[in-house]
């Protein structure tokens, strides 16, 4: 018997299957991680395929050394998944492979955990004798009467009530009385706080949207987008559609945007599926991570919760994927190979016979393009639960402010609207969403930003030369004095952040208490889920925070939101930043008013009269999406084109630069003569945006193509070509989430 193996190093030249023998003492399967001899040295591989015929001369085939489990670490459809997405993010295949284990399983990284465990060995009605028969050791009777049970009992919780356990365990296990024997420990990771929770009845709309999803189950079809505006219940359906998966016997892969984002969910998860249900993602231990994951992969947890990644989990006979928040940007991947975790779950869905749901309030532009095509099917929940309102939203225009002489970044609603809300004893959240390496330029008497002349988006201030520069283009230009609109000398970079708004509540509103959620404040392990907790006990009456608060939270004290600089996304150097911004308006004008008491929001913008934010004060999600279909159709922008970069890291600039020179050099003569040229509508080589990362200076070519079916294939060949040529680390973006 021979095996195909992917070796496990990640690099073009060995991106191909070696055949090895496989001694008759080893039973491999296709999926299995072994031990192999590669060169002088031994490597791991992956199983991809046995045979019986060696097409080389046998004596030269080397044998397999071990396997490094005894059981197929990557389930078969799991397989065709990494071959899928080598071809499409053009890596090697162990590069796509790696991305279906846990990271530390490789290289042995982490080990299974054993525990000690103590039982009795004698029958339950000896152990009175038994117990008489210890009668000048009270240390040894003590431990026979923990153990009449008959239950096995950790040793290390017996340690706790036992003096010198160890002494007394040694004794009755040479009487034979007790047995103490290794088991398998998982180590299990925090899951919040949840008490278990009974089903409520459902809504009309709840029922509706699981009379069409829960047939999937059974005779998959298009992928499904539920459009349910915020606090209708979304959740409740994904419970019940689970509930229905484990019933038909199957599994289910629920995807969040980000695990801090989103504590509430796993709470509700666990809450009604116990230990049915397993989390994967980055704030997890390695030790964590690696439980988890098998848990999951032995079958035990049915139910995976967990970030972008979790796509991948090892879910065997799987009945539905859901992508909650499907509109976030976290589920593209920024690292190599790039892949777009809604794109996974479609593709896991046809392949694995699986229903696939994405779930928003706010539906990106390219789902809610799918469903008027035909390509995805529309299920709407338009209406709170149980009748409550949606919240009442008030704009605030902040340039009106200024010119009443409020230089501070409240407005005089926002301040009535808080103070009346902490007189009744409710909560409030307060969003700023500062976020981003640089700021950018805004006049705070017109509201203008600086935007560059050949693109749609906004100009980035870079404080090191004081330039303003056009993340898209490459234009640059000085900071001006005076606004290019108005003239007025009150044009700055915006520059607020959370701390500063936390030292203005607290000055404003002492004794309220605030607590701040920000990635500065949930550095630790569970970070998130105390600040979370804290909040809902009432510890402090406002939550202050960055998007981080924006989205799936759900307290039921909030009556009053307040967004400070609501329109600061919309001034990001990107063809996105309408769609972000209306996101996170809307999203987070939904924290307001899920409890009994009606919400109020209070959006503060010095942009009211712009489109994106005019939609999310009315929550009309239909307005924003035909505005903004017509504004990407005739900017040409996606889903209408493509973007793709070719980011290239070298040491120094020059070099970064050069190399990004010389492809598109490449890429525009190789073309010049050919029909494809005019598939590219823009080629540009330059610095990027942020010049230097982990000590890499970077350069990148950026372009806008047509698409096509073609294309991804020629993007491909450039991305072989680059790496063979070029000293530099070239990478090959597609529609990248950062342009950054
Ligand atoms: P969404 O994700 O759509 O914003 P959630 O799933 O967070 O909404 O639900 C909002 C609130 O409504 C939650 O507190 C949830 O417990 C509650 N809820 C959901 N379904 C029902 C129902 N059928 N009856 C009563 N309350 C419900
Ligand atoms: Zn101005
Ligand atoms: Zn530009």
């Amino acid at each position: 018997m021979y095996a195909e193996i992917i070796v496990d190093i990640a690099s073009e030249q060995v991106d191909r299957v070696f055949t090895y023998l496989v001694p008759d003492t080893l039973p491999l399967k296709p999926g299995m991680r072994v031990r192999v001899p590669f060169g002088p040295r031994e490597k791991e591989g992956y199983v991809i395929r046995l045979k019986d015929t060696a097409d080389y001369d046998e004596k030269k085939i080397k044998p397999v050394l071990a396997a490094l489990e005894d059981y197929p670490a990557l389930l078969p459809p799991l397989m065709a998944l990494a071959q899928e997405i080598r071809e499409k993010s053009h890596c090697p295949l162990c590069e796509a492979l790696r991305l279906m284990l846990p990271a530390e399983m490789r290289g042995g990284r982490v080990k299974v955990k054993l525990e000690e465990y103590a039982q009795l060995t004698i029958s339950p009605e000896r152990v009175e004798e038994a117990i008489q028969s210890q009668k000048r050791a009270p240390k040894r009777q003590l431990l026979l009467t923990l153990l009449s049970d008959g239950q096995a009992h950790p040793v290390e919780e017996l340690r706790a009530l036992v003096n010198n356990v160890r002494e007394s365990l040694n004794f009755l296990s040479e009487k034979e009385m007790v047995r103490v024997f290794e088991k398998e420990a998982l180590r299990a990771p925090y899951y919040g706080r949840a008490e278990v929770s009974s089903d409520p009845v459902l809504t009309l709309e709840q029922r509706e949207a699981l009379e069409e999803l829960v047939p999937a189950l059974r005779k998959p079809g298009k992928p499904f987008l539920l459009h349910g505006v915020t606090g209708s219940g979304k959740t409740e359906v994904f419970i019940r559609l689970v509930r229905e998966a484990l019933k038909a016997g199957k599994g289910a892969i629920i995807l969040v945007p980000e695990i801090v984002l989103t504590p509430q969910m796993i709470e509700w998860f666990r809450s009604r599926f116990g230990n049915a249900m397993a989390v994967l993602h980055s704030r997890l231990s390695p030790g964590e991570r690696f439980d988890e994951w098998r848990r999951i992969r032995q079958g035990d947890a049915r139910i995976v919760i967990g970030a972008r990644s979790a796509v991948f989990a090892p879910v065997d006979n799987l009945g539905v994927i859901i992508v909650d928040e499907e509109h976030e940007q976290t589920y593209l991947s920024d690292r190599f190979p790039q892949y777009d975790a809604r794109e996974i779950a479609a593709s896991r869905g046809k392949r694995e016979g699986a229903a696939v749901l994405l779930s928003s309030a706010t539906p990106s532009i390219y789902s809610y393009a799918m469903t008027r095509r035909g390509d995805y099917t529309l299920i709407e929940m338009p209406h709170r639960v149980l009748d409550r309102p949606l919240p009442q939203i008030h704009l605030v225009d902040m340039r009106e402010e200024l010119r009443k002489g409020n230089r501070g970044m409240f407005s005089g609603l926002f301040q009535q609207k808080l103070r009346a809300c902490l007189e009744k004893g409710q909560q409030a959240m307060l969003f700023i969403n500062r976020r981003g390496y640089a700021s950018s330029v805004v006049c705070r008497k017109c509201g203008e930003t600086v935007k560059c002349d050949r693109c749609d988006v906004s100009m980035t201030y870079h404080s090191v030369d004081q330039t303003l520069r056009c993340h898209y283009c490459g234009a640059a230009r000085p900071l001006p004095k005076l606004c290019p609109a108005c003239q007025s000398p009150y044009i700055r970079p915006m520059g607020i952040g959370t701390q500063k708004v936390e030292e203005e509540l607290n000055r404003q509103f002492p004794g309220a208490g605030v607590i701040r959620m920000d990635v500065d404040t949930t550095a630790g392990k569970n970070a998130h889920f105390e600040l979370v907790d804290r909040f809902r006990a009432g510890e402090a009456k406002i939550l202050l925070g960055t998007q981080m608060i924006a989205k799936g939270l759900d307290f039921p004290q909030v009556t009053l939101v307040g967004a400070v600089l609501a329109d600061l996304t919309l001034n990001f150097p990107d063809y996105r930043a309408p769609e972000r911004t209306f996101q996170l308006l809307v999203q987070v004008a939904g924290r307001a008013g899920r409890g009994l008491e009606p919400g109020e929001v209070v959006i503060q913008t010095y942009q009211p009269e712009h489109y994106a934010v005019r939609a999310a004060a009315k929550q009309d999600y239909r307005a924003f999406f035909n505005e903004e279909f017509e504004r990407r159709k005739a900017g040409l922008y996606p889903p209408f084109t493509m973007m793709a970069r070719f980011l290239c890291e070298a040491k120094d600039m020059r070099e970064a630069r050069a190399t990004a020179e010389s492809i598109r050099e490449r890429i525009t003569e190789e073309f010049r003569e050919t029909s494809l040229f005019r598939r590219i509508l823009f080629i540009r080589a330059d610095e990027a945006p942020i010049t230097r990362i982990q000590d890499k200076a970077r350069a990148h070519v950026l372009l806008k193509l047509l698409n096509h079916p073609d294309t991804d294939r020629l993007l491909g060949r450039f991305q072989e070509m680059a790496l063979e040529e070029y000293p530099a680390r070239v990478q090959l973006e597609i529609n990248p989430a950062s342009l950054a």
